[in-house]
């Protein structure tokens, strides 16, 4: 066989081979393409490095992020490809790689090549032979552009928050520090305040005290007017004084509001009671028409409803030139613990305009802000008044009508007293089923006389003229006997002596006890009253224990009562002054001369016994030597102020006839009152005062000492 024939399968076999083999050449270089398709469309840049860092791959994400076409590409060294500083980091992160780590990820900015920029996070992955040395490295660029700027966006707020977070807290710490400083400002302020209240009201008391003492002496006509223009100017700068001192202690935040037991009535009569001579001097109709059903014995703060009420009446006595002037107080709800009062002041005057009303209660403002005007006034009272009322948990309203009228009203919560007071007395129980005739043409008058009675279980026939009276009083003898009869000092169709004098000589109505309701006690209007067959005699508007403790007595002829009040009923009918032994005795603790003079003088024309300490150390001497009815006490002394003279008179006497202590004080904020309290002192009169205050509160006190001696 010759060699040919035997190298022929040899070949057919080795060509069976190179066929398999291309066969599977071919396999592979389709699943490679299908393999580089596969990674061409993924998202993430891909390629792969030897050891000097030229490209053996890479898929056609990476070829756009470099510019290049992946053709292009291989063999090419990553240096010419990226930016110097990219290929720095990248360089930097791949030297790290090693057979222990073979693994590293890191993000890097990455320039586009548009110019713009995107962030890559760079997966590393080392491929190593047996021996662990690397033979190349594979890297995948996932772009994590949104991710970053979502990331540096909340980093951003984040920030921004903390800052103003921090700005927050230095604000709270620079509040704090201004609140600081405010609070020792505001405290310096208070001192002064006090100090200053204290300066002006001393020598303020020895003006007004002075010149009311003057005014009641001996003086020509000329003198006097000069006295009454002191008197007048003096009483006004203190209303201002007190206003600019109250305003300044709202606005501070240094108003404290009392809450303390007292009645009703007694505080509205003594409001209406003081402004009613300038009522009467203006020929003005003054009512106070407080309603049966009103509570008396309340628990709340006294002085400020008597501000308000002042205020708002002597502003309708002041803007109205006739007419009347109307208080009324209404109970708007009954609870078991508290009640809601209306009080109302209503006028005939000159009323406001509409477009005013809303600036009322502003500080500062008056409806006729002209130079001209014809009312003086600094246009503050309605402002505090406002805030006082608000602060009492009330609130104030008006309503106006130019030249009718105007009517101011405010309402007050106001808890029942702890310690209930009789509002009928056990010895006015003699009233109780009389029948009473009021004759009085004025309807709200005759509603107010009978609103005070009511409680007294009297019942009131009503007479509007002298005439009616007459026949009301033919056709009631047959059938009832009148107790007693009110007689207003003008009835429309005669007067009230002309009445009277009727009466007395109708053997009907010889015996009946009249009683003269005039506007305002004169001098001489007493005399007069009793010659006129009177017995008695009443001022206009009515308080309800003089009308009844005066009825009381006329109709139980003059035996059913001893009250201090009825005594000063007998006192105006004789127009005399009582005996001082029967008035007390006083003991004026005060170191100041001028106000020693004033007090003592005013003191002796109420028909008191002064005798004067001027300090509280000889006050002491003064108490162990003599018997006094009542202590006046100034606070700020030399020697012992009257805080200590007060804790040692408490100490050194017997409490069951615990004589009472009145803190006469020029120390008029809030604290004052209590400190006084606190001493053992019974009550509290802040300088300068009115006779008539200082009249009110020694009656008061020497009353309720009467009860428990
Ligand atoms: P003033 O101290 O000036 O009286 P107020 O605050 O008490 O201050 O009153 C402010 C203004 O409101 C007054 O100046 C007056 O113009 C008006 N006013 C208050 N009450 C009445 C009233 N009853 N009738 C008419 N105007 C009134």
């Amino acid at each position: 066989m010759s060699s040919r024939t035997q190298a022929a399968p040899q070949v057919e076999r080795l060509q069976a081979e190179l066929e398999d083999l291309r066969r599977q050449l071919a396999d592979v270089t389709a699943r490679e393409s299908r393999y580089r398709a596969i990674v061409d469309e993924q998202a993430d840049s891909i390629f792969r490095t030897d050891a000097a860092r030229r490209l053996k791959f890479a898929n056609r994400a990476f070829a756009d992020d470099v510019g290049r076409r992946v053709s292009e590409l291989s063999g090419r060294g990553l240096d010419s490809l990226l930016g110097e500083a990219e290929y720095a980091e990248l360089n930097a992160q791949i030297s790290t790689l090693c057979a222990d780590a073979p693994v590293t990820v890191h993000d890097a900015e990455h320039t586009m090549p548009d110019g713009s920029v995107r962030w890559v996070q760079w997966t590393h992955s080392a491929v190593c032979d047996a021996r662990g040395v690397i033979e190349e490295v594979q890297s995948i660029g996932r772009d994590i552009t949104g991710r970053r700027r979502a990331e540096d966006e909340l980093q951003r707020t984040s920030r921004a928050m903390l800052a103003a977070l921090n700005a927050q807290v230095q604000m709270a710490a620079e509040l704090q520090a201004a609140r600081a400083r405010a609070e020792a400002a505001s405290d310096a302020k208070g001192v002064f305040l006090a100090n200053m209240s204290h300066e002006i009201r001393t020598p303020m008391n020895g003006i007004v005290g002075m010149t009311s003492l003057l005014v009641e002496t001996e003086l020509d006509d000329e003198q006097r007017e000069y006295a009454e223009t002191i008197r007048a100017s003096a009483e006004s700068l203190l209303a201002l004084l007190n206003d600019i001192l109250d305003f300044t202690k709202i606005e501070a935040g240094r108003l404290e509001l009392e809450s303390i037991d007292f009645e009703l009535r007694r505080v509205v009569d003594e409001v209406v009671g003081a402004q009613a001579p300038v009522a009467f001097e203006k020929h003005l109709e003054l009512t106070c028409l407080v309603h049966a059903n009103v509570p008396d014995a309340l628990c709340g703060d006294p002085g400020r409803l008597r501000q308000v009420l002042t205020n708002l009446l002597s502003n309708a006595i002041k803007f109205t030139s006739m007419g009347d002037v109307c208080v009324e107080v209404e109970c708007v709800h009954a609870g078991a613990e508290s009640s809601l009062l209306r009080f109302t002041v209503e006028d005939t005057g000159i009323g406001i305009p509409l477009d005013r009303i809303d600036r009322l209660f502003h500080v500062f403002s008056q409806v006729d802000a002209s130079t001209t005007r014809r009312f003086g006034g600094t246009g503050l009272g309605l402002a505090i008044c406002k805030r006082l009322v608000e602060r009492l948990g009330g609130s104030i309203g008006v309503d106006s009508v130019p030249d009718r009228g105007s009517r101011f009203s405010f309402t007050l919560p106001l808890r029942r007293a702890e310690h209930a007071v009789e509002l009928v007395p056990v010895s006015l129980s003699t009233l109780c089923g009389q029948t009473v005739l009021v004759i009085e043409p004025h309807e709200l008058t005759r509603t107010a006389i009978a609103q005070r009675l009511l409680p007294y279980k009297v019942e009131i026939c009503e007479a509007s003229s002298g005439s009616q009276a007459l026949a009301q009083v033919r056709d009631a003898a047959a059938t009832r006997t009148f107790a007693v009869a009110i007689i207003a000092l003008r009835l429309g169709d005669m007067s009230a002596e002309v009445l009277a004098a009727q009466l007395k000589n109708d053997p009907l109505s010889r015996d009946l006890p009249l009683v003269l309701l005039s506007g305002c006690g004169l001098r001489g209007d007493a005399a007069g009253a009793s010659d006129a067959g009177f017995a008695a005699y009443l001022t206009k508007p009515v308080r309800t224990g003089l009308l009844a403790e005066c009825l009381a007595r006329v109709i139980g002829g003059g035996e059913s009562t001893t009250s201090r009040s009825a005594i000063l009923t007998r006192h105006q009918l004789t127009a005399g002054a009582a005996p001082t032994s029967e008035r007390g005795r006083i003991l004026l603790v005060e170191d100041n001369p001028v106000n020693q003079k004033v007090a003592a003088r005013q003191l002796q024309r109420l028909g008191y016994d002064v005798e004067i300490a001027s300090n509280g150390r000889l006050a002491l001497d003064a108490l162990d030597e003599q018997r006094y009815d009542m202590v006046l006490m100034d606070c700020q002394m030399p020697v012992m102020d009257g805080y200590q003279a007060t804790s040692a008179i408490r100490a050194r006497h017997d409490d069951l006839a615990r004589i009472p202590i009145i803190a006469l004080t020029a120390n008029a904020l809030h604290g004052d009152r209590d400190q006084c309290l606190a001493a053992g002192m019974d009550d509290y009169l802040a300088k300068p005062f009115q006779s008539a205050a200082l009249a009110a509160i020694i009656e008061r006190w020497l009353l309720i000492r009467g009860r428990f001696t």
